[in-house]
Parts: structure tokens; C-alpha cells; sequence
């Protein structure tokens, strides 16, 4: 791989946002690295027998200008649509919020299934390693992964880190989340929007009917389950817990009904407590950024991680990193 000016780690949306905001400033050079198989990291949707389910994000709110205007300009392209919620809309993506992130990053190079597992400090910026040990030369790097994942990837003692910042960062926790999803061979009694999350059992804090979302062809559920829920269910059999939550959520769906299932383990889902800015740099001297939600602006509204943190954490740190290359 050829060297880069900038190198970002994450093609979630804040990466994919920090990269498209580089473009924009006149930059080039820049390369997104992903160790999945698709972008959008937790804006995530599963294909499942005929049907199609979010089992990451399933909407997203607005609170500041700068995302209205892009969500109104997504409105108008026919990506996304108002799904409920007013006065403050729930906006959710027309075919699964996975395929906004797959739009915004048409132009964008992304390299899917590599691994950054070393960054180092060399002249003139960083040798990043990738897990099939390909190595590279950058200018400039910015973490998007979840903080307790980026804060393993920084633990490197030939890295000059400014030694404050680090222990903030190290002492970001992040919340799990299981969710459930069943193929179903009927119709739920779920509201039309498909949506519930109010007056649920003990520990579960969503359900969601893809095909009343009109993202699906038949009906795929998504049961998402609260923190605490999670955190003490993570370490159990998938079998188990899928048992369990059919059994928490059965008013809501006869688990006879049940033609397929399968359980999602978000390991870092949300965090529980914030930077309060929207990016941070944790090298002393050189461009070795962090972003990502649980990045909030000073002037945050709603003070938890979510997509309009990650969305602007990106637009941000993409920013300030055209900048200080700009001057280099
Ligand atoms: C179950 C669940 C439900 C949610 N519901 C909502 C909701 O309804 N509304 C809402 O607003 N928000 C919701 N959120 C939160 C929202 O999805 C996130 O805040 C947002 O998507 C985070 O984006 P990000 O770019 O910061 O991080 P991510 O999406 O996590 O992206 C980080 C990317 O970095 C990659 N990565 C990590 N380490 C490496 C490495 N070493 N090398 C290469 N790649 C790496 C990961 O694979 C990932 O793709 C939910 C989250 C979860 C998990």
C-alpha cells in the first residue's frame, strides 16, 4: 500500500464524515481502513431468509443546524424519511441505515477486512501496520474506533502521548447491547410505525418491526435489550439468551411463530460517560487524532453518544485535521 496523507481507522459514520469534510477542504490523499466486511459500523443492517434488519442505530434525531441540513438534503435524494416522532423526527435511512453510510461514502477509498493493529512514530508522521502486516507511511491518523478500542491500539511506548488526554480517554466506559432478531411467519400486533420502546418488560428497551418500517419484505423483528440486561447476559450462550429475550417479548410476539433467529453482540454499544469535545489530539506534537460519539461538541443538547455525535465528531475532527495539515 502506497503511503497517505491521512489515514482514518473506522468507516463508521463518523469516519466516513471526517474523510468527505477532508475532501471538501481540497485534500486528496486520504484513506478510510475497516476491519469489517462493509462500512457503516454500528449504522447496521442484516439481510435475513427474504427480509432485511437494522440491528445497530434505527434512527437518528436532530439538534443542531448542520445535520438538518444534510437530513434535508437526504430527504430530498429520497435516502432517508421522517419514520416518526413529533415535534423532533425520528429520521431513519428508506433501505436500512447501513445504506446511508454506503452512499456517503461512494467516493471515498475504503479498505474493507484490514485490521490497524500498530500505529508507530516515524519521520515525518506514522507507520501504521494492518493485520496482514502490510505496512504504510501518513501524514496524519484519526481513531474513530469505539475509545475503549482505540485506547488498546495506542498503547504503544514509542508513541510521544500527551499523558492527561490518554487517561480521560482511558477512563471513557462503554455499555453492551444484545439484540434479538426473528424472522417471523406473521404480522406482529406492533403499532403501524412498527416502533415501541415505552411500557416494555424488564430489561428490554426496543422492539422493532422491519417490514411496518418498510424496510423489509416479510416481518423481521429487532428486540434490543437494555445495558445492565446485556452487560450481565454478554458472556451467556447465544442460544440461551435468545431464549430469553423471546420470552421476555412474548405479548408482543408468539414465539411459535419464530422461523430464524439470530443475536447481535455489541461489545462497546453506547458510553456512559462523554468527552466534552468533539475531537481530541493525543500526541504531543504530531496528528494523532481520536473522534467518534462519544465525542460531544461543548454545546451538546442531548449529552450521550448517538449518530448526531459520531456525524458531527467526524465533520469536526476532518476539519481541524485539513488545518493543521494545511499548515504543516
Ligand atoms: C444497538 C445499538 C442501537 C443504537 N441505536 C441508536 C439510535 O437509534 N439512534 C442513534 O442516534 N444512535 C444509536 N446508536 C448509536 C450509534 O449507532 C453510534 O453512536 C454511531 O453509529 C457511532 O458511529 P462511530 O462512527 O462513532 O463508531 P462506529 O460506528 O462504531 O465505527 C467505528 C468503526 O471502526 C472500526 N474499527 C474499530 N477498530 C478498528 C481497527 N483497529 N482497524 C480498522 N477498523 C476498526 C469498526 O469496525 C467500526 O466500523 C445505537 C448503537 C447501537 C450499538
Amino acid at each position: 500500500m502506497q503511503d497517505r496523507d491521512v489515514t482514518i481507522i473506522g468507516a463508521g459514520i463518523a469516519g466516513i464524515m471526517a474523510a468527505n469534510t477532508l475532501r471538501k477542504k481540497g485534500m486528496k490523499d486520504i484513506h478510510v481502513i475497516e476491519k469489517s466486511k462493509s462500512v457503516g459500523g454500528r449504522l447496521a443492517t442484516r439481510q435475513i431468509e427474504q427480509g432485511k434488519a437494522d440491528h445497530g442505530a434505527q434512527f437518528f434525531t436532530v439538534r443542531t443546524s448542520t445535520l438538518q441540513e444534510y437530513a434535508n438534503d437526504w430527504v430530498e435524494k429520497g435516502w432517508v424519511k421522517h419514520w416518526f416522532g413529533d415535534p423532533y423526527p425520528r429520521y431513519t435511512s428508506v433501505d436500512g441505515m447501513n445504506h446511508l453510510v454506503k452512499r456517503l461514502s461512494e467516493n471515498i477509498q475504503v479498505t474493507l477486512q484490514a485490521k490497524v493493529m500498530d500505529i508507530q512514530e516515524v519521520s515525518g508522521g506514522f507507520q501504521v501496520t494492518l493485520d496482514n502486516d502490510e505496512t504504510f507511511k501518513t501524514g496524519a491518523v484519526l481513531i474513530t474506533a469505539p475509545v475503549p478500542q482505540a485506547v488498546e491500539l495506542l498503547q504503544n511506548h514509542t508513541l510521544t502521548l500527551n499523558a492527561e488526554r490518554m487517561k480521560e480517554l482511558s477512563n471513557i466506559q462503554f455499555q453492551s447491547s444484545l439484540v434479538g432478531m426473528f424472522t417471523l411467519s406473521e404480522s406482529t400486533s406492533l403499532p403501524s410505525n412498527g416502533h415501541v420502546d415505552e411500557g416494555l418488560p424488564e430489561g428490554v428497551e426496543r422492539i422493532v418491526d422491519h417490514q411496518k418500517k418498510g424496510i423489509s419484505n416479510i416481518p423481521v423483528i429487532s428486540v434490543y435489550m437494555e445495558g445492565e440486561w446485556s452487560d450481565y447476559h454478554f458472556p451467556h450462550q447465544d442460544n440461551l439468551t435468545l431464549r430469553a429475550i423471546k420470552k421476555s417479548v412474548a405479548d408482543y410476539f408468539d414465539p411459535l411463530h419464530v422461523q430464524e433467529e439470530q443475536l447481535k453482540k455489541w461489545r462497546y454499544a453506547q458510553a456512559s460517560s462523554m468527552i466534552n469535545h468533539s475531537y481530541v489530539n493525543v500526541h504531543q506534537v504530531l496528528p494523532l487524532y481520536v473522534a467518534g460519539d462519544a465525542f460531544l461538541r461543548p454545546d451538546d443538547q442531548a449529552g450521550r453518544t448517538r449518530f448526531e455525535s459520531a456525524f458531527l465528531s467526524g465533520i469536526d475532527a476532518g476539519n481541524q485535521i485539513a488545518t493543521m495539515m494545511k499548515g504543516i
